[in-house]
């Protein structure tokens, strides 16, 4: 959602006359743009901030701007602390950013807050600037309504509110005139898109608005939710097999029923298990990707068992774990943060190393198989090779010229490590 959102605000800037450059060091605005869901990422900022201060003093005109989740919960401390920063943006006023540095340069009182001035971001018909040019993401909802214990994101984006589905529709079609061919729908519980509208809208329904755009080839979405993900998602999915991708990324957090109690998180391993054998009876092919989160409060040596015993169970393409990270204003907050940060570390390593064993098995298995490929671009390290996606989201590098990027070809698997594939295109010499 991040990376969606600096695209966005890097394309207002661009049609304000701004160019996007390479290195922040040749920049003459600079702009952070945040995430509050664990403290490790708060204190990069806070770094960068440190580093940036220096050029504030020596370069007249440098402008600095924090955008985000940061600003919205922190925006009075980042002022009092870092008092060079020009302008401090929440999360709903991103798509003011221009407006707010103009203001900065005709001489407003700095640093410029603006956290709480409306209750909806609107980017309206901005095009995002992109990494790459055949790739979109598009949110289709903002905030979230779910309040897992842990989780600053409903305090930091607020309440779920879903775009309207004809908005999400013209957004998708102006992305696929532009040549995107894979749109990646956005959203924080992305099952639950549309409820909030009172008029029937469902993810199912906005797959099937927008699966028969011309030049769109796949469509992906995160991220799934273990209590909200219906059955009639995976009848359409397997319907519309064709375009939408066989890959669910859905967060199952912890293994243990005890935890995801405390965790808030509404559903059990066993519905966790039902939901992915349904999945799987309707789409055969399909792969998980999960989040896991260990070292939460409370979290026992057997508790952990059952999150490493889920892991296997379910055998995840690809998992992200993390260290549970006490934030502030959260439920949990008034939990004990009782697992030792060595605990927490080992047990880091123990899940993230079963994950890559199973990643391993399982990408070796799609050896001598063809996968249907979207050739993304040069490899960064080696420009004769090109790299790509899989269906089910699997890196995957081959030779091929650069003029295959934004086509789908068959690549025949030769090769595996538990990150990514090696091939050759079928037929090719
Ligand atoms: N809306 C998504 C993602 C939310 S944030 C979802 O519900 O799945 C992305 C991931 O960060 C979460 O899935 C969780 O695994 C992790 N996370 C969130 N809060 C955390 C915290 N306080 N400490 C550690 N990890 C956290
Ligand atoms: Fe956070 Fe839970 Fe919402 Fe995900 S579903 S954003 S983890 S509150």
């Amino acid at each position: 959602m991040n990376k969606y959102d600096s695209g966005m605000v890097a394309g207002l800037l661009h049609s304000c006359g701004a160019t996007l450059v390479a290195d922040a060091a040749q920049a003459d605005l600079v702009i952070i743009n945040t995430c509050s869901v664990r403290v490790h990422a708060e204190e990069r900022v806070y770094n960068h901030l440190h580093l940036l201060k220096h050029r504030k003093q020596c370069e007249p005109g440098f402008l600095l701007a924090v955008i985000g989740c940061m600003a919205q919960k922190e925006g009075q401390r980042i002022a009092a602390r870092f008092p060079w920063v020009d302008l401090i943006a929440g999360t709903r006023m991103l798509d003011e950013v221009p407006a707010l540095l103009q203001r900065v340069r005709e001489g407003a009182r700095t640093p410029l807050l603006a956290i709480d001035e409306k209750p909806r971001l609107d980017f309206g018909e901005t095009q995002a600037r992109r990494e790459n040019r055949f790739l979109a993401y598009l949110a289709v909802s903002r905030g979230c309504n779910k309040h897992c214990t842990y989780c600053v994101v409903p305090y930091t984006r607020g309440a779920e509110a879903s775009r309207p589905l004809a908005e999400i529709a013209a957004e998708a079609r102006r992305l696929a005139d532009e040549g995107v061919v894979e749109i990646t729908l956005l959203g924080q519980t992305i099952d639950s898109y549309g409820r909030d509208l009172k008029d029937g809208t469902s993810l199912p329904r906005l797959l099937r608005a927008i699966h028969p755009l011309a030049g769109l080839k796949r469509i992906r979405f995160v991220t799934s939710h273990p209590k909200e993900c219906r059955p009639e998602l995976f009848a359409t999915m397997a319907e519309l097999r064709d375009k939408v991708m066989p890959f669910i990324h859905m967060p199952a957090q912890s293994g243990s029923d005890r935890i995801l109690r405390r965790m808030g998180r509404g559903y059990t391993r066993q519905r966790y298990l039902e939901v992915v054998a349904a999945a799987r009876e309707a789409c055969p092919e399909i792969e998980f990707c999960g989040d896991w989160i260990v070292g939460f409060s409370g979290e026992s040596e057997e508790d952990f068992g059952r999150s490493l015993s889920l892991l296997k169970e379910v055998r995840f393409q690809h998992s992200f774990v993390f260290k549970y990270s006490v934030r502030e204003g959260t439920p949990a907050q008034r939990l004990p943060d009782d697992v030792p940060e060595a605990v927490k570390k080992e047990r880091h390593a123990r899940l993230a190393e079963a994950q890559e064993m199973i990643s391993l098995e399982k990408n070796r298995a799609r050896t001598g198989l063809t996968e249907e490929v979207l050739a993304e671009g040069p490899s960064k390290s080696n420009p004769r090779r090109l790299t790509g996606r899989t269906r089910t989201c699997r890196l995957i590098h081959f030779p091929g010229s650069a003029a295959l990027a934004g086509r789908i070809v068959n690549v025949q698997v030769t090769g595996a490590t538990a990150l990514s594939l090696m091939g050759n295109r079928a037929g090719a010499p």
